[in-house]
């Protein structure tokens, strides 16, 4: 894909990487590097690296990306052994990136690349992490926007980390941010937690969530739900304190019944009735233990995966498309 304008001399020194996790978005490269690179080429006073990391798409997208321009920006690809999910292949790009600033954004064009030029200037004002917070999510149903507003909600109750609310992955982070988060090498990813563990100085810009532009949405409505509560767990333990004093509360309560029913008995005499009570209490007791359980299970699930301590993500292949490699396809 040719661009009219000649290219910015690129240097050494990378002022930005922009992080693309791709899962079968073969309709969506061509169409997102075509637009990123038109964004880049107004900003001729930076030099950029875009890292594409094929998160074992089934379709064509590793050969779609190795061929990518790359006159505005040095092209990394990066190709995963296996579907390993966008929080691992995030991971795999953070590691990868060798910009003093990144920016993660979405193959589908949901995080509009014409506003890196904004969040550029914000960092250069000294901010080490611009949030992008979205205010409205267009194209997407009721029951999602509703689901996700409530969640980040809850999620900011739950969590000991402060964190932000309607804010996805889209978000630029400095490289000493970029370098904290290196550090946190836990198994479950739930990554906008991990993003905004270290803090620092922060700032928020608001934007429109557009819809997707070309192909499917890649989660389906139970990986949702499990992120959701990989977000929980890996971000709180309040559930296992909730549960501890639901057992109190009703461990209390049972308590101050069995006292009352010794006393009506030892007054009123014995009489067998009060079987839906029983059923009642049994069944509610028994559904408490079991969600309990559920809950425990759920942290040492995690443990378990921790104590494994397996690669986040593998690697099959790293190729560089870079200016010279583009000249020389070009010359042959
Ligand atoms: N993605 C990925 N691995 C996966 C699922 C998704 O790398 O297992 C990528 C996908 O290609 C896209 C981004 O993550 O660039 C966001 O995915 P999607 O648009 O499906 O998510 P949504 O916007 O619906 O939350
Ligand atoms: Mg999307």
């Amino acid at each position: 894909m040719q661009l009219v304008t000649p290219p910015p001399s690129i240097t050494d020194e990378i002022t930005l990487s922009i992080i693309v996790p791709v899962y079968n978005e073969q309709e969506m490269l061509p169409i997102f590097h075509h637009y990123l690179a038109k964004v880049l080429s107004t900003q001729s006073d930076s030099s950029f690296e875009i890292v594409y990391i094929n998160d074992g798409s089934t379709d064509d997208s590793w050969n779609i990306m190795l061929n990518l321009d790359s006159h505005y920006a040095n092209v990394e690809c990066i190709n995963l052994s296996r579907n390993f999910g966008k929080e691992a292949a995030m991971t795999a790009g953070i590691d990868h990136a060798k910009g003093q600033a990144i920016v993660l954004l979405d193959a589908d064009l949901q995080d509009p690349p014409e506003l890196i030029p904004e969040m550029l200037a914000a960092w250069r004002q000294g901010y080490d992490v611009v949030n992008m917070r979205r205010s409205a999510r267009l194209g997407e149903s009721k029951f999602k926007c509703w689901s996700a507003h409530v969640y980040y909600r809850l999620l900011d109750y739950l969590s000991d980390v402060p964190l932000q609310k309607d804010v996805g992955d889209f978000r630029l982070l400095s490289r000493r941010v970029v370098e904290d988060i290196k550090q946190l090498s836990e198994r479950s990813r739930y990554m906008k937690g991990i993003l905004s563990w270290p803090g620092y100085k922060q700032t928020t810009i608001s934007f429109e969530r557009p819809e997707r532009a070309a192909g499917e949405t890649k989660w389906s409505f139970i990986q949702l739900v499990k992120l959701g509560l990989s977000g929980i767990t890996a971000f709180s333990i309040k559930p296992l304190r909730i549960a501890t004093w639901a057992g109190a509360l009703i461990s209390t309560s049972a308590f101050l019944y069995g006292f009352w029913i010794v006393i009506k008995t030892l007054i009123f005499g014995e009489a067998v009735a009060g079987y839906p009570t029983m059923m009642l209490i049994q069944l509610f007791l028994g559904g408490v233990q079991l969600l309990s359980i559920g809950i425990l299970g759920e942290y040492v699930g995690r443990i378990y995966a921790e104590t494994k301590a397996r690669p986040i993500y593998l690697i099959m292949d790293k190729e560089k498309n870079s200016m010279m490699n583009a000249m020389e396809k070009k010359h042959g």
